[in-house]
C-alpha cells in the first residue's frame, strides 16, 4: 500500500471519529431536550429507557463489533454529558487537596512536623513514680521533649496488666513536668477524653481503636493534639478516614502514626508498611511518625528501621524505652533500656538522620 493510500485512510478515520464525537454531543443535547419535555409531558408515550435503546441497537448491529461491545459502548455514550455523580470523592479536610501546606502540630512550645525530625520515647506502660522519673530524667538529657507511657492498656489477655488508669496519667504528667517534657498517653474510652486533657498534652488513639468512631469523635471535640495510630489491619484509606473523623469535629491537630500492620510474616511483630509514610505525606498534610517498637517488636533491627523511616520522610519516631525492660509489665521484649536508647540516638545523630540536641 502506498504512502498516499495510508494517508487517505488516516484522514478518513479521523473524519469518522470527529463525526462520532459530533454525533455524541448532538445526542447529549437532544437527550437533554427530550428529558425536559418528558418531565412536563402528561405520559402519552412510553418513555425511552437505556435498556430498550441498547436492545434496539444490539438488534440492529451488523458487526464487526460484538453485542457485548455495543452494550458497553452505548452505556458509556448514554452517560456522556451527565453531571458528575454525588458519590465522587469529596476532598477530605486532612487531604493535601484541601490544604497544600504541612500542618504543624503545636504541643506547648514544641512543634511537630516543622521539618525537624523528633523522637517520642518512654515505656510501654506507666508502672510507678520511680520508673517514670528514671526514664524521664534520662530521656530529657537526650533532648527528648515528648514522654510516653500507657495508663489504659489495651491488652490481648484480660489477665495481663491493664494499666494504672488515671493514677498512671498523673504519674506521667508529674514526670514530664519535672523533666521539662510533654506527655502522650493512650485513651480508650470516649468519656475519658475530656478528663485526660487535664493531665496529658497529647491524646493517643491506639491501633485497636482506630475505628472506634465514638472515640474519634470525642477526640475531635477537644482542643488537644491527637496521636492516631494506624489500625492493625487498616488500609491507608481507612486510616485517613479515621483522621478525618477527628478533623471533621474541628480538631486538626493530628499526628498520624504508622505502627505496622498484620501480615503472614512472623519475623517481626507486625510488618512495617514503610511505603505508607510517603503515601500519607503525599495524601495528607498531617505529620507522620513511625513507631519502630510496635512495628518490629525487635530491638536488633531498630536502628536500620529508624533510619529507613526518617529516610522516607517520617517527621518523627516512637521508641519504647524502659529503665529495666526485663521486669516491664508490658512489652518487655521490645523496650530499649536507657543505654540502648542513648546508643540509638547517638547513631541517628552521627548518621545525620536526627539533629535532636542533647538536653
Ligand atoms: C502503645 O503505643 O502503647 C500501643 C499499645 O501501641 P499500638 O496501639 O500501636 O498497638
Ligand atoms: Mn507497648
Amino acid at each position: 500500500m502506498s504512502g498516499e493510500n495510508l494517508q487517505a485512510l488516516q484522514t478518513q478515520i479521523e473524519t469518522v471519529q470527529q463525526e462520532i464525537l459530533n454525533l455524541i454531543n448532538q445526542r447529549v443535547a437532544l437527550k437533554k431536550q427530550y428529558d425536559d419535555v418528558l418531565a412536563s409531558a402528561l405520559g402519552c408515550t412510553e418513555p425511552l429507557t437505556d435498556k430498550s435503546m441498547i436492545d434496539s441497537l444490539v438488534a440492529a448491529n451488523r458487526g464487526p463489533i460484538t453485542e457485548e461491545q455495543v452494550r458497553v459502548l452505548f452505556k458509556q455514550i448514554f452517560q456522556a454529558g451527565d453531571a458528575p455523580k454525588a458519590t465522587e470523592k469529596k476532598s477530605l479536610l486532612i487531604s493535601r487537596k484541601h490544604q497544600a501546606e504541612d500542618t504543624v502540630v503545636r504541643v506547648g512550645d514544641f512543634q511537630v512536623g516543622n521539618g525537624t525530625p523528633f523522637v517520642i520515647a518512654g515505656p510501654c506502660s506507666v508502672e510507678n513514680v520511680e520508673q517514670m522519673d528514671a526514664v524521664g530524667a534520662h530521656l530529657s538529657k537526650e533532648g527528648i521533649k515528648i514522654l510516653r507511657g500507657g495508663a489504659y492498656k489495651p491488652r490481648t489477655s484480660p489477665y495481663d496488666f491493664q494499666g494504672l488508669g488515671v493514677e498512671g496519667l498523673k504519674i506521667l504528667r508529674d514526670a514530664a513536668k519535672k523533666h521539662g517534657m510533654y506527655s502522650v498517653s493512650e485513651i480508650v474510652a470516649p468519656e475519658d477524653v475530656e478528663m485526660a486533657c487535664e493531665y496529658i498534652d497529647i491524646i493517643q488513639i491506639g491501633a485497636r481503636n482506630m475505628q472506634n468512631f465514638e472515640l474519634l469523635k470525642a477526640a475531635g471535640s477537644v482542643r488537644k493534639p491527637i496521636l492516631l495510630k494506624r489500625g492493625l489491619s487498616a488500609t491507608i484509606e481507612e486510616f485517613l478516614n479515621a483522621a478525618e473523623y477527628i478533623a471533621s469535629r474541628g480538631n486538626s491537630q493530628i499526628i498520624l502514626c504508622e505502627r505496622g500492620i498484620r501480615t503472614y510474616e512472623k519475623a517481626t511483630r507486625n510488618t512495617l508498611d514503610i511505603s505508607a509514610v510517603p503515601i500519607l505525606k503525599q495524601e495528607s498534610h498531617l505529620p507522620v511518625v513511625v513507631d519502630v517498637s510496635h512495628s518490629t517488636g525487635r530491638k536488633d533491627i531498630m536502628f536500620p528501621i529508624a533510619k529507613a523511616a526518617l529516610a522516607v520522610g517520617a517527621d518523627g519516631l516512637i521508641i519504647e524505652t524502659h529503665n529495666n525492660p526485663a521486669v516491664a509489665l508490658s512489652d518487655a521484649n521490645q523496650q530499649l533500656d536507657l543505654p540502648q536508647f542513648s546508643n540509638i540516638m547517638n547513631n541517628l545523630r552521627e548518621s545525620g538522620y536526627l539533629s535532636v540536641p542533647v538536653g
